[in-house]
Parts: C-alpha cells; sequence; structure tokens
C-alpha cells in the first residue's frame, strides 16, 4: 500500500520535468520492450530481423496493425501459454467475468467498432498505472500527501457508469481496480441501462462520476430537469471512450459547474492519456506510451494539423507488445504548452475514428466523409439532443435527430446547415442526405457505445480504388 502511494505521488511529479528527461525515459524503456520482443516473440523477431538494438531509432521500426498482431496471435505475445483459442474460449463463457487468465491476466476485447475485435492482454502493473495516472495527473484538486490522507479517512465514492459486466475494455478496468487505489476511492458500478440509474445515483451521492460522454450529456439534461441532485458533493467528472462534442461538454459543464476531464484511450493502451485540468484535450502519459500522428505514408505530421493515423507504442505492455501499432484516429496535437503545468504532449483533437466516417463513390474512385459534416451541422442546432447518420445506400445517408424534450424544430433551417457543410466540403451534389426526426436514440446494445456514423453498405469492395482516393 505503501509503495503503491509513493509510486503514484512520483508519478505525478514526471509529467512537470521536461521533455529531455522524458525523452531519455522513453528511450530506455523502448530498447528493453524491444530487446524483450525480440528475445521471446517469434513474430517481432522475424519482424525487426537485422535492426540494430544498439542504435534503435523508433522510426526504424516498422508499424504494426490490428489485423496483422491478431492474425500471428499465438506468435506475438511473449509468453507461450497464451493462445488466442484458448482466450477466445475464456471470454465466451460469462463466468469468466472478473476472473485473471492463468491466474495472472486480465483479458479484455475492443468493441469491434473498427472491424475485427482486438484481443488485448493486460498485466495488473498496467492497471495499476492507470489509476495511479486518474489519482494524480486527473485530480481536479491538490495533489500531494496531505490530499492521500484526507482520501484515506474519507475516501472518494466513485460511480462507473458502465453496460454492465463484460470483456469490454472499461468495464474490465473497472472490475480489475487496484485494491490499493480501492483505499482512495471507494467504487460502484452501474448499468447505464438501468432505468432507475437516476435514482440510485441520488442515494449513492458520487463525488466522481466517469462514463461515456453521451451518457453524462443525458445526466445533465436530468439535473436541468430537477431529476437528478448531486451537488455540492460532485467535484470530477470523467468522459471516456467516446469523443466529447464542443457541445457535449459545454452542456455538462454548464449543468454541474465542474469540469469534464476528457480522457482518449483505447483498449490496446487503456491508459494512453489524462484529460487536462485546464485546457482543451488530454495530455499523453509520455513516459510509458509513445503516441504518433502520421499521415498516410506514415510521415509525422506537424503540432496543430490533423494527421490521418495514431501510432501507439506501449512501453508498459510486455505480454501483448503494441510498438508504433496503428488506430485510426484523425488526432491533432497542441501547439502550445499547456498553462495547467504539465509538459507532457496535448492531443487537443480527436475528429473521430475510422469507423466515423463513411466511403462515398466520386467519379472513378471513392472519397471519405467524416464525421464532423454532420457534427458541425448539428451542433449549431440547439434544439438537437443526439444525431445519428446511417449510410443506407452508397451515396446516400439518413439522419436521425432526436430533440430536446418540448423543443421545437425547424426543418428548413436543418436542411440549410446540412447543405451548408455538404458544400463547404465539396461534397454538394454527391450526398443525398434525408432528415427524419425520431422520439430517442440508442446505444448500441452490444457496445453500449452510441454511434453517431453506422453504415449500411462498409467499405468499398475495391481497395485499389481506395487507395487511389486517398492519394
Ligand atoms: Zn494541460
Amino acid at each position: 500500500m505503501l509503495a503503491f502511494s509513493v509510486r503514484a505521488l512520483a508519478l505525478a511529479v514526471v509529467p512537470k520535468l521536461g521533455p529531455r528527461f522524458v525523452q531519455s525515459l522513453q528511450q530506455k524503456r523502448l530498447k528493453s520492450l524491444v530487446r524483450l520482443a525480440v528475445e521471446r516473440s517469434p513474430h517481432f523477431r522475424k519482424k525487426y530481423q537485422g535492426i540494430e538494438l544498439s542504435r534503435l531509432s523508433l522510426t526504424d521500426l516498422p508499424p504494426s496493425n490490428k489485423a496483422e498482431l491478431m492474425a500471428n496471435f499465438d506468435s506475438v505475445v511473449t509468453d507461450r501459454r497464451l493462445k488466442r483459442a484458448g482466450i477466445e474460449q475464456f471470454i465466451d463463457n460469462p463466468e469468466n467475468e472478473g476472473l485473471r487468465y492463468l491466474g495472472q491476466y486480465i483479458i479484455s476485447h475492443t468493441s469491434g467498432s473498427q472491424g475485427q475485435p482486438m484481443l488485448v492482454v493486460q498485466q495488473p502493473r498496467h492497471l495499476e498505472l492507470l489509476f495511479s495516472f486518474q489519482m494524480t495527473r486527473g485530480n481536479l484538486g491538490k495533489v500531494g500527501p496531505a490530499e492521500a490522507i484526507r482520501r484515506l479517512r474519507q475516501p472518494e465514492r466513485m460511480a462507473a457508469i458502465l453496460l454492465g459486466k463484460d470483456f469490454f475494455p472499461t468495464a474490465s478496468t473497472f472490475q480489475n481496480m487496484p485494491v490499493q487505489a480501492q483505499r482512495y476511492v471507494k467504487l460502484r458500478r452501474f448499468a447505464q441501462t438501468d432505468p432507475r440509474l437516476v435514482d440510485a445515483l441520488n442515494e449513492y451521492r458520487p463525488t466522481i462520476i466517469t462514463a461515456y460522454a453521451s451518457v453524462l450529456e443525458s445526466l445533465a439534461l436530468e439535473a436541468q430537469a430537477g431529476r437528478l441532485k448531486l451537488e455540492p458533493e460532485l467535484r470530477q467528472l470523467v468522459s471516456n471512450s467516446e469523443v466529447l462534442t464542443d457541445r457535449a461538454r459545454a452542456r455538462i459543464e454548464g449543468t454541474f459547474g465542474i469540469r469534464v476531464l476528457n480522457n482518449y484511450a483505447t483498449g490496446e493502451c487503456t491508459f494512453l492519456t489524462t484529460g487536462c485540468r485546464q485546457g482543451r484535450g488530454a495530455h499523453v502519459n509520455a513516459d510509458w506510451v509513445i503516441l504518433e500522428v502520421v499521415d498516410e505514408k506514415y510521415q509525422p505530421v506537424p503540432n496543430g494539423t490533423p494527421g490521418r493515423k495514431v501510432l501507439i507504442t506501449n512501453l508498459a505492455n510486455t505480454v501483448l507488445p503494441f510498438i508504433r501499432y496503428e488506430i485510426g484516429d484523425v488526432a491533432t496535437m497542441g501547439v502550445e504548452n499547456c498553462g495547467c503545468g504539465n509538459r507532457f504532449p496535448r492531443v487537443e483533437h480527436i475528429a473521430g475514428r475510422d469507423a466515423d466516417a463513411f466511403w462515398i463513390n466520386d467519379g472513378p474512385g471513392y472519397r471519405r466523409v467524416i464525421s464532423i459534416v454532420f457534427s458541425h451541422a448539428f451542433e449549431f442546432l440547439r434544439e438537437v439532443r443526439e444525431w445519428q447518420a446511417i449510410q443506407t445506400e452508397r451515396n446516400r445517408v439518413e439522419v436521425r435527430l432526436e430533440l430536446i424534450p418540448g423543443a421545437s424544430y425547424d426543418p428548413e433551417r436543418t436542411r440549410h446547415l446540412i447543405h451548408r457543410e455538404l458544400s463547404e466540403h465539396g461534397y454538394q451534389g454527391l450526398l443525398e442526405v434525408e432528415v427524419k426526426v425520431v422520439p430517442r436514440l440508442l446505444p448500441d446494445p452490444k457496445t453500449g457505445k452510441f454511434q453517431r456514423m453506422i453504415s449500411r453498405v462498409g467499405l468499398p469492395d475495391d481497395p485499389a480504388r481506395v487507395a487511389a482516393a486517398i492519394g
């Protein structure tokens, strides 16, 4: 317990130490990760053949991706007892929820909203890192021994609002919260689908709520309506997994009068960032993970410019190495130093994942329509509570709008805003958009995440034409 607390407090100091210190830490950890991968993983031994370990530079290493790691899973992992078939069998049995695989590993899988799900194997110390980061770097209060003692005397009450129990990364994280962290923060898990959620929260009086952005937004509406009463004890709100839109942030912060910490993470690296305590976005936990924003050809993109992909190197996970592992996020890094005191790089904006895009026909090739086109239009409409765009045919999209109860709706203005965005992005005449007002939009029952972009036609079947379109 003492060791955990001292380590956590030390982790609070590292982000203040400046880039040179962190770079040398990254280099040291990268070398030992790559050395271990080459020693114990047949897949990485072959992949990194000819790479000089003593003069290793991150960009010498070829990127990796989900399809590659899943296809070669058994030779990718560094513990030979781990087998893809065995792990899949383990997660297929609901009785194994909350149990450790082989008595030691924490298993989860990504939602598959970006195609095939990725199996993730973690060690308990990865969750120790995650909760230590949250308690120190992601703490809105003062961090230090005095605060630690206060919390030991009177632990925070955290409400984690999840989609029941499962092997999804968020659920598995809270199921495996380290016991040391539970001395500081009492955790209660709630199901986001529970019709009694608001009453249950009123009864529990959480001081911290962590939930998907769409759930926090609906709680804000419940509070506005006077049904949810959490003030003045509520001290912290944490948004996970989903993209937090500017509109949602304004609505949540305006209602509860406190900041939303917006963590950007992935199942492959749950401790990727910690939401900034002051500015926009989230700081990369750069002592334990390297995040690169790159273009289509894996070349670095300058800060302030959106990239096409993100590469993640998880320096802590030595069981299932994620080294320059590709995720299809459109990220923009912040240009300036952040006023919050955290000197780690800051992800300023996430425009959405590859799943949040439609491919449409444009002459001989295809073009990608990203969710910004719709979100820009609907974030100007205050009467809209939530929106969803469904690609019903290649060049046809049905937009569904859920209105705030009692709000009046102007179809003419909606059409005008959509057409303005379409022409601004050069889709005028290419994409047919039909708008429908529906009583309620609900999260995907399988993943618990709200999906704003749903394609019924999928990716184009001719990848060569897509590649040509990307250029
Ligand atoms: Zn900051």
